[in-house]
């Protein structure tokens, strides 16, 4: 059994007032998407974009901040999230129109952006009905499907920097590439300006229930798997991956609630399947971490306390 994690000794008292939520402790399990991992050490619910900006304008430097969508494409270790973890709802979750434009908070689901923007007529977002993630997280990984992304609709995105400054970047400034991005270091998303395009709702609704249909013939859409896991094996040559066929796991199954609670199951998945298939298994996509402070690869992150970010470094 897992001794509870002590937060830092001061850090509660060395935050600034808000006026929305901070918490300490807070288990971070029921909010993402494979319902495992530890807890974050300081829960941050802003009221508004002002309280987000005012907090991060008096946060000591030393004090890491990580915003979290709702972890479809993380996967927090067992010893939980040192420092302030924000997660945008309420006030961030509200999806508006202006003409051919929706802008949408960061902590909009993907999915209900698309449904909104399907109610409304617009047309050009139905792939963002696919994917399990919120708007913040969906520009942080230039979220796509299907041919489309995020790049390809995105107007501008207002950012909060860690510095508590509140920008508006367009979006060709975003550095979006494929499932990567390159905002500014510890710059917070919260609200994103999309393109559509006017068409019949029935229209839209009939390509998002393709995609759906899409969906639930190539993945196993009702089990709480990781997505894609696997990049395109680095030999590219089919000969090189015979034998694996079928048999290729690219998507990471959920770790098993029953039996073994926690993450650990589910991170030697990969590895356990790289072990068999070796090089011809492909690239596992999880392979960052996010430590106390900064960034380390995983090989080194010898701590309980960090988060594994999925890097897509090469299509499927
Ligand atoms: C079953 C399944 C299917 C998937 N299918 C697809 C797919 O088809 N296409 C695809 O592209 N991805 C897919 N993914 C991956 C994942 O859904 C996307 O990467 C999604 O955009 C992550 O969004 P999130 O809100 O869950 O972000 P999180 O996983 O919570 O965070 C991901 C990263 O974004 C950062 N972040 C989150 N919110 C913000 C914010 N407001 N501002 C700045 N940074 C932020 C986090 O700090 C972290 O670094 C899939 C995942 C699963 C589990």
């Amino acid at each position: 059994m897992m001794a509870a994690r002590k937060p830092l000794p001061d850090l509660a008292d060395r935050l600034p007032q808000v006026r929305g939520r901070l918490r300490g402790e807070v288990a971070l399990a029921p909010l993402t998407w494979f319902r495992v991992g530890g807890p974050a050490e300081i829960l941050f619910r802003p009221a508004d974009i002002e309280d987000l900006a005012a907090f991060l304008a008096t946060c000591p430097a030393d004090i890491p901040v990580m915003p979290l969508g709702v972890a479809s494409n993380l996967l927090i270790r067992d010893g939980g999230l040192k420092g302030v973890i924000v997660r945008l709802g309420g006030e961030f979750a509200r999806v508006r129109f202006d003409g051919d434009t929706v802008i949408a908070g960061a902590g909009a689901l993907d999915l209900t952006v698309a449904e909104e923007a399907c109610a409304a007529g617009l047309a050009g977002l139905e792939f963002l009905s696919g994917i399990p993630g919120t708007i913040g997280g969906a520009v942080k990984m230039n979220a796509g499907a299907y041919g489309r992304e995020i790049v390809d609709i995105i107007e501008s995105a207002v950012l909060v920097t860690r510095a508590g400054k509140v920008v508006t970047v367009p979006g060709d400034k975003l550095g979006l590439s494929y499932r990567h991005s390159e905002l500014p270091e510890g710059a917070i998303v919260v609200e994103v300006t999309l393109r559509g395009r006017p068409d019949e709702p029935e229209q839209v609704a009939q390509r998002m229930q393709d995609i759906q249909a899409r969906r639930a013939e190539t993945q196993p859409i009702r089990a709480r798997t990781g997505g894609s896991t696997f990049a395109k094996p680095v030999d590219a040559n089919p000969a090189g991956r015979q034998g694996l066929g079928a048999d290729r796991p690219r998507r990471l199954p959920g770790p098993d609630h029953g039996r073994r609670p926690g993450v650990r199951a589910a991170l030697q998945l990969p590895d356990q399947y790289r072990r068999r298939h070796g090089e011809r298994a492909g690239k596992p996509w999880v392979r960052k971490c996010a430590a106390a402070s900064k960034r380390t690869p995983v090989s080194s992150c010898a701590g309980k306390s960090c988060a594994l970010e999925r890097s897509h470094e090469r299509p499927l």
